[in-house]
């Protein structure tokens, strides 16, 4: 019975009460990714199993540990994707999007599926917002990327927050890097566990990732791919960091950032804070050269980065960033008798198609509940309408903030109230998305039939 009313460990609920932050971050996101270029994607919710094989990596945490595996009754092995790449490259090459153009610029927001141990910041079910680009091996992709990421914190108002960047060079200059490292590890095949000697022999930069305290410091002393990056490695990587530099984007070079498969190349970067405790990785990116011919594909060039969104409300919690107030109605409709419970209903769907949010009874109130309601969802305005009123043609509206009133014609009344609403500002749109109007604003407001 109790299983009834419990959530599945590792998931969360978002409540109404909170809905509005999410809307927010995802509308700022999406806003951020569209301004350059970027259009999204969404794909299913599972994909073959040997896709996120292939393309998450078959020596990574993600596929030896946390993916959510079954057989359908059918017998074909599903999982639930653990993150988004693997989804859009699979659909950028099941549909062709490259005969579209070159480049391709996608953006996802979507659930993630990991079976790993739940704690702040680390859930089973998470959300992430992500970007991709197909077909451009320029350094310019690499910067307009990570510009994106970094808008995205900016304009939140996260301050606590770092950019590190790295290059784990390409194929050909890391097989020098992969002799360095097996050297070393070899050497000190006593610290490591388990999964680490495995990876000795299949994949030793992965080594470099290990969660393991022991792996962890001896990779800490381990050689550093920077050393071992060729001169068009070195080049491209100069390249990112004028562009970073010229759009005023402060980075620090971290050598330590690996990803470990053999199809990603070049330009890694993380986006890290220390104010939520060990689950410090906000957002995480690079490219990955060798991905799309890795499931089959033609060679070309991509690059992408996710965001933690769960991790990303975590900071700006603990930053004390501020969030937009839930909206609240903008006028609330009470009516008593039968005739004026018709006009009310009419008039709350006029107004809502006027872009104004209404609220009229409708679980049978008085008129005193109905009112004790109104102030309960904090409704901006008010008006009584009575069977009377209907008659005299005529109504009061009440600012509930001042108790001020004016009188409103009931056959004008929508054109009326959506005038004098405007004159004080835009009610819930304006809440939602901050009054002092950004470019999302702008766009939103524009939307109002009335929008000033
Ligand atoms: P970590 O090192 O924290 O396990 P990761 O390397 O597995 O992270 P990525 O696969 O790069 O993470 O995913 C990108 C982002 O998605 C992370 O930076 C983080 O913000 C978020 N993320 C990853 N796993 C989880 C999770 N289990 N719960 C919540 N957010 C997560
Ligand atoms: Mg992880």
């Amino acid at each position: 019975m109790e299983l009834l009313t419990k959530k599945v460990k590792g998931a969360e609920d978002i409540l109404p009460a909170d809905s509005h932050k999410w809307q927010f971050v995802e509308e700022l996101m999406r806003d951020e990714a569209e301004k350059s270029g970027f259009r999204e994607i969404r794909t299913p919710v599972f994909e073959h199993t040997v896709l996120f094989n292939r393309s998450v990596g078959e020596t990574t945490d993600v596929v030896q540990k946390e993916m959510y595996t079954f057989n359908t009754k059918g017998g074909e092995s599903i999982t639930l994707r653990p993150e988004g790449t693997a989804g859009a490259a699979r659909a950028y090459l099941e549909h062709a999007i490259y005969n579209d153009g070159l480049p391709v610029k996608v953006y996802y927001q979507l659930t993630c599926y990991r079976y790993e141990k739940a704690q702040a910041g680390r859930q089973r079910e998470f959300h992430q917002f992500g970007m991709e680009t197909y077909g451009s091996a320029d350094a310019r992709a690499d910067a307009e990327m990570i510009c994106a990421a970094n808008g995205i914190f900016d304009r939140l108002g996260v301050e606590d927050i770092r950019l590190e960047i790295n290059s784990i060079g390409c194929k050909t200059c890391r097989a020098d890097y992969t002799a360095a490292l097996k050297e070393y590890f070899s050497a000190n095949k006593d610290e490591l566990c388990d999964t680490c000697l495995s990876r000795l022999e299949r994949n030793p930069m992965r080594i470099l990732d290990c969660k393991n305290e022991s792996c962890k410091k001896v990779a800490a002393k381990a050689p550093v791919v920077l050393d071992y990056i060729c001169g068009d490695c070195s080049a491209h990587f100069e390249k990112v960091k004028t562009f970073l530099d010229a759009a005023d984007v402060e980075y620090t070079v971290n050598p330590t950032i690996v990803r470990g498969l053999d199809y990603y190349t070049r330009t890694v970067f993380e986006f890290v804070t220390d104010s939520i405790g060990a689950q410090g990785t906000v957002c995480g990116g690079g490219r990955y050269d060798g991905l799309i011919e890795e499931l089959g594909g033609q060679p070309t060039p991509a690059l992408g980065f996710a965001m933690g969104i769960e991790r990303l409300l975590l900071v700006m919690k603990a930053q004390n960033v501020e969030l937009p107030e839930a909206p609240t109605c903008d006028i609330y409709i009470a009516a008593l008798g039968e005739a004026a419970e018709v006009k009310a209903f009419k008039l709350a769907q006029q107004l809502r198609q006027s872009s104004i949010s209404a609220e009229i009874d409708i679980v049978g109130r008085g008129l005193r509940a109905q009112m004790k309601y109104a102030n309960k969802i904090n409704a901006k305005y008010s008006v009584v309408i009575g069977d009377d009123d209907i008659k005299n043609g005529s109504v009061k509206v009440k600012d509930m903030k001042t108790g001020e009133t004016f009188d409103a014609l009931l056959d004008d009344f929508v054109d009326i109230f959506a005038d004098k609403f405007i004159e004080y500002g835009l009610g819930a749109v304006s809440e939602l998305i901050g009054e002092d109007s950004d470019k999302l604003g702008q766009a939103l407001l524009g939307s109002l039939p009335h929008g000033n």
